[in-house]
């Protein structure tokens, strides 16, 4: 099995039963200023959810490009990615709970479709809470397909529930599918929603069966809906058998050559320091690449999508030097990227001049950027190792990024390097201050920071929310 086939074999079987294939949109939410990326199928359909009639029909299925940004710090685990692409299928106010629990469950097992040992498989559904009632139907359904009641969790809102937070509006529990990969587990108390690895969460079956009102009281929703999404490369390293999405022909290319132009070998190991590099640069020059050759793709800027882009490109320039690299080398990977997808997405081809110049220029920039910030840093840290608290002020962290552009990451994770911390909400105050002197009445200048890396904790499905919420952070006001 290979990814395209994958992708054809997800549509194919809910072509079968009767869904329309719908083409995916762009990464860059369109006629929706409040977010600032696609992160989920579910994203560019939100109206139809709410009832407008889709063009198509009531049976959707579809492969949608996807940038979470709020799960960069997982980046170099075995299967979270800043980019990845989305499986999913929609009933809009057709079929509900058991008729896709049994095709989940038809789709997982059946040697026609993906054939994975129903033994390896677990699910989560909603325990239920003060306000809304425990998912007893899904588990019944599990059963009823043949998932045995040991391999059925009950879990909380954290894990299993859909929904903006604190909004009103549709909303309800899902149910996650898990494969156990068989490596030894973290605890006894290991089970799926466990973050060591054990068990992978490849699908989630989202049931919008409330509608919540203003008084927190949850009423049966009108048109209720399916919404589900499956993961790409997740999917495919298990179903090959391979340990992790790098080791699957969606990463290999990419490491390939950045091993030849680190001359580092990409061991694979996750206990090498290097391992983790590799993986984010990899990640990362594939999100960006993605990002700019998008037909609504975007330059490195400091505003909006442009930032998180700009953040991403040098981060990857940060970590290559982890591996050695010194020379300019993300064009020639975004080649490897463009290569990949040109099948798939061949709209990107087009944009391919458009890549190479902004990432020239941005590499560049950032290479004389991080030269001179390192060097003020270095000349810092004699009187830094002093301060018995081994802190960093936020002034000095901010001088470095007002007088010459480092970002605040960076000097983190430099003062990490030599067991340094930096005290981050005394920088957030400068920089505050700052904004409100210079940038007075400016567009939306993003916090000295990053928020890409601050979002990590949310646990919402909703594209809509996760976003929402990754802005408030960065524009500060929450
Ligand atoms: P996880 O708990 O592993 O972070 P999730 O619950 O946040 O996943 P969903 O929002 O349910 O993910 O998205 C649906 C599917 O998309 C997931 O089941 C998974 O297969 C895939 N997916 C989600 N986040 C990522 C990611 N960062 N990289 C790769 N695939 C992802
Ligand atoms: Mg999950
Ligand atoms: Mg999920
Ligand atoms: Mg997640």
């Amino acid at each position: 099995m290979n990814a395209e086939q994958l992708r054809q074999i997800f549509i194919n079987f809910f072509v079968e039963y009767k869904h329309v294939e719908i083409s995916g949109r762009s990464v860059i939410p369109e006629n929706d200023p409040t977010v600032l990326f696609t992160t989920a199928g579910m994203h560019p359909l939100v109206p139809y959810l709410r009832g407008e009639i889709h063009p198509a029909g009531k049976r959707l299925v579809n492969i949608q490009k996807c940038i979470r940004t709020g799960d960069i710090e997982s980046v170099g685990d075995a299967y979270h990615l800043t980019f990845f692409e989305m499986m999913g299928n929609w009933s809009l106010g057709d079929y509900f709970k058991q008729e896709m629990i049994a095709m989940s469950y038809e789709f997982l097992t059946s040697p026609q479709y993906l054939g994975i040992d129903p033994a390896l498989i677990h699910v989560t559904v909603f325990a239920g809470d003060k306000d809304v009632p425990r998912d007893e139907e899904s588990a019944r359904y599990w059963m009823q397909a043949g998932i045995p009641e040991e391999r059925i969790y009950f879990l909380g809102r954290e894990d299993n529930w859909w929904g903006p937070a604190g909004q009103t509006g549709p909303c309800g529990p899902d149910s996650e599918m898990f494969l156990d990969t068989k490596s030894v587990a973290c605890s006894e108390n290991c089970r799926p929603g466990c973050s060591c690895g054990k068990y992978v969460e490849i699908w989630n079956d989202v049931f919008m069966q409330y509608d919540k009102q203003i008084d927190n009281s949850y009423l049966p929703l009108v048109q209720k809906n399916i919404d589900t999404g499956m993961g790409l490369e997740r999917t495919l390293y298990l179903l090959t058998g391979k340990k992790n999405v790098y080791e699957t022909e969606l990463f290999t290319p990419i490491l390939r050559r950045l091993e030849e132009i680190s001359g580092k070998q990409y061991t694979g190991n996750d206990a090498d320091v290097q391992t983790r590099a590799f993986r984010v640069i990899a990640d990362h020059i594939k999100a960006a690449t993605m990002i700019m050759a998008d037909d609504k793709g975007v330059r490195p800027s400091n505003v909006g999508q442009g930032y998180i882009l700009r953040r991403l490109i040098r981060r990857a320039i940060r970590y290559a030097k982890k591996i050695d690299i010194e020379k300019p080398f993300l064009v020639d990977l975004a080649d490897i990227v463009l290569e990949m997808y040109r099948d798939r997405y061949p709209e990107m081809m087009s944009r391919k001049n458009f890549v190479h110049q902004e990432l020239q220029a941005e590499e560049e920039q950032f290479m004389r950027t991080l030269q001179q910030g390192e060097r003020e840093f270095i000349k810092m840290l004699p009187g830094l190792l002093k301060n018995p608290q081994r802190e960093m002020s936020g002034r000095l962290a901010f001088k470095l990024y007002d007088t010459y552009g480092f970002p605040i990451e960076l000097t983190e994770e430099l003062a990490k390097e030599h067991e340094l911390t930096v005290n981050r909400s005394e920088f957030e105050q400068a920089f505050e201050k700052h904004q409100n002197t210079s940038k007075a009445g400016s567009d939306k200048i993003f916090k000295g920071g990053l928020a890409d890396d601050s979002i990590t904790s949310t646990r919402y499905h909703t594209a809509t929310h996760l976003l929402n919420e990754a802005l408030r952070r960065i524009l500060g006001d929450g």
